[in-house]
C-alpha cells in the first residue's frame, strides 16, 4: 500500500513537472510573439507592397479639411508626427506645419522641407503634401523602405502655406501679392514678370498687370522682399531647420507639368550653380522625366523671380526644386482651372516625393541620387488620354 502511495505521488509530481514545464515554454512563446509584435520585422523585403491612401476623387481639403485632417494624422500616429504653426497669415489663419519622424530615433536625421500651396488657387499642390503625409504614416508599421526613411529623416511638409489664398480660391495672398515672387532672390525684376508693388495707397490690391495670354503681363512682387507675414513665415523655419542636415527643399505648384530647378544663365545672376551640384540637378529631372509623366524643365535661361525654390538654394545651398502636378492646359495664371483626377495626380507626385526621400543622405553631400525607390502597386498611373 504504502509503496502505490508513493508510485502515485511521484506519478503526480511527475505529471506538475511536466505541466509546468509546457506551461512555462507556452507562456515563453507568448512573450515572444509579443515582443516581436512590438519589434520591426525584419524579414520583410524592401520591396513589400504598401498601401495607397484610401481617398476618393473630388474630395479636396480646404483650409478646414486640412486642419482637421492634420489634427487627426497627430492624434493616430502620436510617435511620429508633431503639428505646429510657423505663423499667421494676412487674415490670422495658422500655416500648418507636419513633421513626421520616429520620435523614439534621437540620434541626428536627415530633414526635409515639402510645401504646397503658396499659389492659393493650385489645390493639387496641398494635396499632394498630404496624401504623402498619409502614405508615409500608414506605411509606417510594415514597409521596409517607409520605416527607414522615417528613421533617419525629419520630413516636414506644410501642405498649404497660402491659407487665405486657398480659402479665396486666388493665386495671390490677402494684400494681393504673389508670395511666390516675394523672396530675396532677383526681387522684382521685370524680366522676370514680376513688379515691386505692393497695395497703391495701402488699401487698392494690383494683382497682376497687363495684358493675360499674351505674355505682356507682370504680378505683383510686393513693395520689398519677405513684406508678406508668410513668405517670412517660410524664411524663418527655413532658417530654423538649417542645422547642416537641411537636405533638400521642394516646392509643390501645378501645373506646367515639369519638375524645375533655379535656373542658370540668369543676367546678373546672384548665385552661382557648380558643375557638380548641376549634374545633380539634372539627374533627378532626367530620373522624374524618364519615370514619371512630367518633363525636365530646362535649367538654362529664364529671368529668376523672388521664388521661394530659388531663394532656398541660394540661401542654404542645398538641392532646391519646384515640382508641377497637374495637366499642362490647366490655367493656373488667370483661369480658376479645372479641378478633376485627383487620384491620377496624387499617385503621380508620390514617385517623385519617394525617389528624393530615399536618396536624401545624396542629396545631402550633393552626390547624384543612386537608389532607385520601390514603388506601390498602380504607382505612377498610365497618362490620362
Ligand atoms: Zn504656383
Amino acid at each position: 500500500m504504502k509503496n502505490k502511495l508513493k508510485i502515485c505521488l511521484i506519478v503526480i509530481f511527475v505529471i506538475l513537472i511536466l505541466l509546468t514545464v509546457k506551461f512555462y515554454t507556452l507562456s515563453q512563446n507568448e512573450a515572444k510573439k509579443k515582443g516581436n509584435e512590438d519589434e520591426v520585422p525584419v524579414e520583410i523585403q524592401l520591396d513589400y507592397p504598401s498601401v495607397l491612401p484610401n481617398w476618393k476623387n473630388g474630395e479636396y481639403h480646404d483650409y478646414y479639411r486640412t486642419t482637421k485632417m492634420l489634427n487627426d494624422l497627430n492624434k493616430n500616429y502620436p510617435n511620429l508626427v508633431d503639428i505646429f504653426s510657423i505663423g499667421q497669415s494676412v487674415k490670422n489663419r495658422d500655416i500648418w506645419c507636419i513633421r513626421i519622424t520616429n520620435e523614439q530615433n534621437r540620434t541626428r536625421k536627415y530633414s526635409c522641407l515639402i510645401d504646397g500651396c503658396i499659389h492659393g488657387n493650385e489645390w493639387e499642390s496641398g494635396e499632394a503634401c498630404l496624401y504623402l503625409a498619409e502614405y508615409l504614416l500608414i506605411n509606417y508599421g510594415y514597409n521596409n523602405t517607409v520605416r527607414n526613411v522615417l528613421n533617419t529623416s525629419e520630413i516636414y511638409i506644410i501642405p498649404i502655406l497660402n491659407p487665405d489664398g486657398r480659402e479665396n480660391d486666388d493665386r495671390f495672398n490677402e494684400n494681393g501679392i504673389d508670395l511666390n515672387r516675394n523672396f530675396d532672390v532677383h526681387f522684382g525684376r521685370i524680366l522676370g514678370r514680376s513688379i515691386p508693388l505692393g497695395k497703391i495707397l495701402g488699401f487698392i490690391k494690383i494683382r497682376w498687370f497687363g495684358i493675360p495670354r499674351t505674355g505682356f503681363f507682370w504680378t505683383n512682387s510686393g513693395r520689398r522682399p519677405f513684406s508678406e507675414p508668410e513668405s517670412q513665415a517660410l524664411k524663418d523655419f527655413m532658417n530654423k531647420i538649417n542645422n547642416g542636415y537641411f537636405s533638400f527643399y521642394l516646392s509643390c505648384h501645378t501645373a506646367t507639368h515639369c519638375i524645375a530647378s533655379p535656373s542658370i544663365g540668369v543676367k546678373r545672376s546672384e548665385y552661382e550653380i557648380s558643375p557638380n551640384e548641376l549634374a545633380v540637378y539634372d539627374n533627378a529631372k532626367n530620373w522624374i522625366s524618364k519615370n514619371t509623366e512630367y518633363r525636365a524643365s530646362k535649367s538654362k535661361g529664364g529671368y529668376g523671380n523672388g521664388n521661394s525654390m530659388a531663394w532656398c538654394y541660394k540661401e542654404f545651398q542645398i538641392p532646391s526644386f519646384t515640382f508641377e502636378l497637374l495637366t499642362p492646359d490647366y490655367d493656373p495664371w488667370f483661369s480658376s482651372g479645372k479641378h478633376d483626377h485627383l487620384i491620377h495626380w496624387m499617385k503621380t507626385g508620390l514617385p517623385v516625393f519617394l525617389y528624393m526621400l530615399v536618396n536624401i543622405e545624396n542629396l545631402n553631400d550633393w552626390e547624384i541620387p543612386d537608389i532607385h525607390p520601390p514603388l506601390p502597386k498602380g504607382v505612377p498611373p498610365s497618362p490620362l488620354n
